[in-house]
């Protein structure tokens, strides 16, 4: 089934890979393998490789730095395709306007922004993703959120139409843009950012990644937070007080530093998380009254 996809790709110069591990590819360090996993090298090749998958009716997932994903045990039967080896598109228009590819980290954006003393991205100093899931879940911290600075998405659409969303189409909310219930494929994004002392910006982004380093547990594989933030609510808050930090299933463990990780102590697997996710639900719920909603992204077969 896959044979005309991997001739087509090496056509094209995109390197592939059968039977990837899935958990070289995320922050928790778990996850089967994908049938196929293929580095796309530029978008005129990632719309002919999708003409092609589509066709033959294969199903793909786009991954970016895989670091909001909780992969099924038994992997992804169809193809991943990841942005992860094109990763220099970055350009500076008009001063303070960069154009990010879907598969330039999110640091590396933060870095150029301080070089060139813009403002806006501190926020974003530590968080792991790259700038397409940053797009996709609308990815924030400390009060701020991509939706601050977007001004527009490209993307490729399902039927395959390359397509740009201002700000105002993008629809964001809480961890969420209009990409969030569709399999439309972020290519690039553009944001706006504010000229400012690079010593400020400096200095804001070492007290947000000072404050990480405090609070989340860095020194464990994970996923950034489980759950999200309930209304009027904080998830870690609500499961420490149900007594459940360092509670573990397997080699998953709640996070005895913040309540609202789970974290992978060396051997978990993707059911062992899932088995953890439906305890701390079930727990939080029945002593709360408060249903918690996960805010990490699936791949495979996983239920909570
Ligand atoms: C230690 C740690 C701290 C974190 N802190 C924060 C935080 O403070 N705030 C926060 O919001 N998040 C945080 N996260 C979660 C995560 O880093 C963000 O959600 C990030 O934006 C995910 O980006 P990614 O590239 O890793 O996406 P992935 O995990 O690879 O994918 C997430 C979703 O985005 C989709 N996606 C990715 N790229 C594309 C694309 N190009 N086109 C279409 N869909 C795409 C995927 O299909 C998937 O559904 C943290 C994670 C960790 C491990």
């Amino acid at each position: 089934m896959y044979l005309d996809i991997i001739k087509l790709a090496d056509k094209l110069s995109c390197v592939t890979l059968l039977n990837e591990e899935l958990k070289k590819h995320t922050s928790f360090k778990i996850g089967g393998p994908a049938d196929l996993f293929i580095y796309v090298n530029s978008t005129e090749n990632l719309k002919i490789l999708l003409d092609a998958i589509n066709a033959k009716g294969i199903p793909f997932f786009i991954l970016g730095n895989g670091t909001n994903l909780l992969v099924s045990d038994e992997g992804f039967r169809g193809i991943v395709l990841s942005f992860a080896k094109k990763s220099n598109e970055l350009t500076i228009e008009n001063g303070n306007i960069i154009n990010c590819g879907a598969g330039v980290p999110l640091a590396r954006v933060c870095v150029t922004a301080l070089k060139k003393s813009l403002s806006g991205l501190e926020f974003a100093w530590g968080i792991p993703g790259s700038c397409g899931g940053a797009l996709f879940m609308n990815a924030g911290a400390y009060g701020h959120e991509m939706s601050d600075i977007i001004i527009e998405g490209t993307h490729i659409t399902d039927s395959g139409n390359l397509q740009v969303l201002s700000k105002k189409d993008l629809n964001f909310s809480y961890r969420k843009s209009f990409y969030s219930d569709k399999s439309f494929i972020i290519v690039s994004m553009r944001i706006k950012l504010k000229e400012k002392s690079a010593d400020i910006i400096r200095a804001k982004m070492y007290e947000n990644i000072s404050k990480r380093k405090d609070k989340q547990p860095l020194e464990y594989p994970n996923a950034g937070s489980i759950f999200k933030r309930p209304i009027g609510y904080y998830a870690g808050t609500l499961i420490e007080k149900c007594e459940l930090k360092g509670k573990s299933v397997g080699g998953a463990m709640v996070s005895t530093k913040h309540a609202g990780f789970i974290v992978n102590t060396g051997d978990a697997t993707a059911q062992n998380v899932c088995d953890l996710i439906k305890l701390i639900k079930d727990k939080v719920y029945k002593e709360t009254g408060v249903l918690l909603q996960c805010e990490i992204k699936t791949l495979g077969n996983i239920s909570f």
